[in-house]
């Protein structure tokens, strides 16, 4: 197994564009917190643009790289994230540019899906939102907003 598919299987990342490499893992005081932090990388070859839809016959170019921080869930008891470069796209035929997409999150969000599922799976015992967040490092508002996404029926 390579490093790269080492670190995602233990982080349980399972998007295939998304690389590291050696000495991708830092320790870094963020806010209060020493978290680890894997950098890596997020490229492929999009098929489309997601602005105009049109597709891609080498009308979209690489266009630079773009930095995200994603929060994970905790690794041996610290805060954790993915730094990732990300690469941006730029179409020439609506002349507008995009980010590489992972499926570590959702579209323009920094929380992990897995964090979110923690989330909602800690909904559903008896513990306080207030515990949840402090837990998981995040707002109450997300806490909210992950109860009402995964618990609300859809009518
Ligand atoms: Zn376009």
């Amino acid at each position: 197994m390579s490093l790269s598919n080492l670190i995602k299987e233990t982080l349980d990342i399972l998007d295939l564009n998304l690389i590291f490499t050696e000495n991708c893992l830092t320790h870094e005081k963020i806010g209060e917190d020493i978290c680890k932090v894997y950098s890596g990388s997020l490229t492929y070859f999009p098929e489309k643009c997601l602005h105009c839809q049109q597709e891609n016959n080498q009308t979209i170019i690489k266009y630079g790289w773009k930095k995200v921080m994603v929060l994970i869930n905790d690794v041996s008891e610290y805060k954790t994230y993915d730094r990732i470069k990300k690469q941006k796209f730029l179409c020439k035929s609506c002349n507008r540019s995009f980010l590489a997409e992972s499926t570590l999150t959702e579209r323009h969000c920094t929380i992990a899906r897995r964090v979110k599922l923690s989330i909602a799976e800690k909904l559903k015992e008896n513990t306080s939102m207030t515990g949840i967040a402090r837990a998981k490092h995040v707002s109450t508002t997300t806490i909210y907003r992950v109860l009402k996404d995964f618990y609300t029926p859809l009518s």
